[in-house]
């Protein structure tokens, strides 16, 4: 099977991943992002991104990514779309990597694969995953006009999505494990302001109850030894935390015990020419503006490596 031959192969079209792709590609290596959807990573799914600078209104989630996507390409990367990547393998100290039927031959590789949303495990949850049960707001959130619905989490994200939430349903409760939210505190402002919004506070969901083939309640028990209570709604937001998506990295190179990407300060893993960059990887704060900047030192990063076998075809 012939290769295409690439100096340096992103994996995952997220933020991280495209500011790698941008770097990169003004570096003048030849440089091609493997994404498995459409580009822009968990962004895309956000309504709205206001802690991103150079926005002082904010900006949708899937504008940056489109933005974030245009300014790669403009620069010379060559964006794959829909070409999941199902294995890399080094072979004479480059990397092979599999998709869809072909192979191709990095010189070096950046993994931008992202994380993905967690699941709760409780009854209910996968039964009624797209019958009212969502990991997503901005794509689900407009069938819920003049319903009640729920959101699980204490984080930016669940309080974020609670308020898009109620431009569409009519209550929301917002359902978290310990009596103080965990969100940024200006966020938590706006939602305490916000009169759709019911906390229920030190409560954690045990089920997710059907009826009629639909969700038609949700059952909490108390963290702090009251009742438990039925909450009677048509839809479950949730927002319990991300797990890195971390499949190709296991086989490749070192892990943190919580299974996300171990790397230095400027973005290499245990593998030589083996970079990683963004929400895959172990780090403390979690935003678009992190992972742009990681997947940038990656590119850096790897660049230098590419450069130093002086192998750049472009
Ligand atoms: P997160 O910050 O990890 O918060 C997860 C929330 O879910 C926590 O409140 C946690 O409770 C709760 N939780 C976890 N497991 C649970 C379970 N089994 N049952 C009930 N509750 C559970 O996750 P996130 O909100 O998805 O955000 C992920 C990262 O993206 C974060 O770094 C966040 O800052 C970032 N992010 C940023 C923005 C923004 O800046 N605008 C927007 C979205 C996401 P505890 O608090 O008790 O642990």
């Amino acid at each position: 099977m012939t290769r295409e031959h690439i100096d340096i192969a992103i994996i995952g079209g997220g933020p991280a991943g495209l500011a790698a792709a941008l770097y990169a590609a003004r570096g003048r290596a030849k440089t091609v992002v493997f994404e498995r959807g459409l580009p822009g990573g968990q962004i895309v799914t956000t309504d709205w991104v206001e802690n991103y600078p150079g926005f002082p209104k904010g900006i949708s989630g899937s504008d940056l990514g489109e933005l974030m996507t245009a300014q790669a390409e403009e620069h010379g990367a060559i964006i794959r779309t829909f070409s999941p990547v199902e294995g890399v393998r080094t072979e004479g100290g480059k990397f092979v990597l599999t998709s869809e039927g072909e192979e191709f031959e990095a010189h070096s590789v950046i993994l931008a694969t992202g994380a993905i949303p967690r699941k709760l495990g409780i009854p209910g949850e996968a039964e009624f995953t797209g019958r009212g049960v969502s990991w997503c707001a901005t794509c689900d959130g407009a069938l819920f006009k003049d319903k009640t619905v729920a959101v699980i989490g204490g984080g930016d994200a669940a309080v974020e999505e609670a308020m898009f939430l109620t431009k569409f349903a009519t209550r929301v409760h917002l359902i978290h494990r310990r009596d103080e939210l965990r969100a940024t505190k200006c966020i938590q402002e706006r939602c305490f302001a916000n009169d759709k919004i019911e906390m229920e506070l030190s409560r954690v969901p045990a089920q997710i109850v059907g009826e009629g083939g639909k969700v038609a309640a949700i059952r909490l028990e108390s963290t702090i030894g009251e009742p438990d209570k039925l909450l009677p709604l048509d839809g479950v937001f949730i927002f319990v935390g991300v797990h890195p998506v971390n499949e190709l990295a296991k086989e490749l190179c070192e892990l943190s015990d919580s299974g996300y990407i171990s790397i230095d300060h400027d973005g290499r893993t245990s593998v030589p020419g083996l970079f990683a960059a963004g929400d895959v990887t172990q780090s403390e704060l979690k935003q678009v503006i992190t992972a742009a900047a990681k997947g940038a030192s990656a590119a850096f990063e790897a660049l230098r490596y590419v450069d130093a076998a002086n192998v750049c075809t472009i």
